[in-house]
């Protein structure tokens, strides 16, 4: 993992492989604690773009020329007294010390795309449960199941919607150690992704989920558009309000592997068949689609597309009217660019590699489809639900978490189970590894492939549970943790029972 994560920091300056505990590690002076600079990007004009549409870029360049002209623009239109509020509600396991900072993403992201809105927007953070409470008592419109997602979510801890017009965040942004309040990194980004859904949302609620009557991409845009749009505006909105540098990411399919490049090249394809990373490679690609955009012709006329789709517009027809270029000679850039690109990260040359992809043939003419009766697609019309990237097999450890993160069992675990970064394992003679590690859906299933009378988190919770047959490892316990109901830190043992 080491070699890998030196060349994806060389490629695209990508941390979460730092050994640095990232509290300790805040260069953005004013950021709160945990907040950490996942890129060191600037906005920067870079002349490169001086040619339109030059696929002869870096992707350090693209970045911070978007991250340059995104700010510019919403500079020239930001407007501290709009007359639309975020109405903020938040509840456990949102922490106090918190509150500001959802409230802070809320004021910013409704101040700077202030000339987009119709009206207030909802923004919950907390539970699902909590979610659902205020839905019911504002009478918010709601799915059948009572809240926002569009289906009736279980494991609430690290996902977030936006749909019905309210921006839920059911992951806490931080926790508190030794009195000092924790953000963790990325989760302050996940909020004003989401906020960012309910922007375009109210410029186009034809293609609003939930409560539009448009049932196909043709009013809506293809995922890799409005989602790259929450992962780009997610992160650089993060950065405009000082709160958290932009950053990137690399996805793996579900096997752990890197993607083909040609595969996350081809935003055509990705528009009609995006399975191999559970949907994540929308996102990923999406959002240097959305940095290649930005970077070429600033905010308003990606913004255009969403008002020209409100018009009645086609996506294909929008994006030609507002961008200037067709559809699909913007994707013919693209790819010759993100190929170009993703060659130099060297992801498929790494230990870990690619598997290669075999491109279908089969093609639908996906704007004109109105049917859309498909399960995969109705999913996402159902809303911008997001358990961002994660893999419904890894209870709750995303891909894109993994690939990122050499210490996964500390960084892509909820901060509230305090999973030591410095692994601790006893003589249990198993590799740690994630991929070794079953992921059982009970201790009876754990113990017909493992023999063990039990795991915990660290010695010492093994100590404090009495569960002194247990066996140490804090990788099992992190890869387990769904199996400890009473967060004693210890799983499957009979000398602490849940
Ligand atoms: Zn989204």
């Amino acid at each position: 993992m080491k070699k890998l994560c030196a060349l994806l920091v060389a490629a695209f300056l990508v941390v979460g492989c730092s050994t640095q505990p990232s509290e300790i590690n805040s260069p953005v002076e004013s950021s709160p604690a945990g907040a950490t600079s996942n890129g060191n990007f600037e906005p920067l004009l870079s002349a490169s773009f001086d040619a339109a549409w030059s696929t002869d870029v870096s992707r350090k360049e693209m970045i911070e020329t978007a991250l340059f002209k995104l700010f510019r623009d919403i500079d020239s239109i930001r407007n501290d007294n709009c007359e639309f509020r975020p109405i903020v509600f938040a509840g456990e396991p949102l922490l106090e010390e918190h509150h500001y900072l959802l409230e802070g993403i809320a004021d910013g992201m409704v101040a700077s795309f202030c000339d987009y809105l119709t009206e207030d927007i909802p923004v919950i953070g907390g539970s699902y449960d909590f979610a659902k409470e205020v839905i019911a008592e504002q009478g918010y419109d709601s799915d059948e199941f009572g809240g926002n997602c569009g289906f009736d979510l279980q494991q609430d801890y690290a996902s977030a919607c936006a749909a019905y017009k309210v921006a839920w965040t059911g992951i806490s942004l931080g926790s508190v150690r030794d009195g000092v309040p924790f953000v963790e990194e990325r989760r302050l980004t996940i909020a004003a992704h989401e906020l960012f859904h309910i922007v375009h949302d109210q410029i186009n609620p034809n293609g609003a989920p939930g409560l539009s009557s448009c049932r196909s991409y043709s009013c809506q845009g293809p995922v890799w558009f409005f989602e790259g749009a929450g992962e780009f505006f997610g992160r650089a909105m993060t950065q405009y309000l000082g709160l958290q540098n932009y950053a990137t990411f690399v996805p793996t399919d579900r096997s752990g592997y890197f993607i083909d490049g040609e595969y996350l090249s081809d935003l055509d394809f990705l528009t009609k068949s995006r399975n191999l990373a559970g949907g994540v490679e929308n996102y990923y690609s999406g959002q240097i689609a959305m940095e290649f955009l930005i970077a070429n012709i600033g905010l308003f006329p990606v913004m255009r597309v969403w008002e020209n789709m409100n018009s009645g517009m086609i996506f294909p027809d929008a994006f030609q009217d507002s961008i200037g270029l067709e559809l699909e000679e913007f994707y013919k850039k693209f790819k010759t660019l993100h190929l170009r690109l993703y060659e130099e990260g060297g992801h498929c040359d790494s230990t870990l590699g690619c598997p290669a992809w075999n491109k279908s043939e089969q093609q639908t003419d996906w704007y004109s489809d109105t049917s859309m009766n498909s399960e995969s697609s109705q999913g996402n019309l159902e809303g911008h639900s997001h358990s961002e990237g994660l893999n419904p097999s890894s209870h709750g450890i995303s891909e894109e978490c993994l690939s990122v993160n050499e210490q996964w069992w500390a960084n892509c675990t909820e901060l509230e189970l305090a999973i030591p970064k410095s692994p601790e394992n006893s003589n249990h003679g198993q590799p740690t590894d994630f991929e070794s590690i079953p992921l059982a859906d009970s201790c009876k299933e754990l113990g017909e492939v493992r023999d063990s009378e039990g795991w915990a988190k660290s010695f010492e919770a093994r100590e404090i549970a009495g569960a002194d047959q247990a066996f140490v490892s804090t990788q099992y316990y992190a890869a387990l943790r769904h199996l400890d109901q009473n967060l004693d830190g210890v799983i499957c043992s009979a000398q602490a029972p849940e």
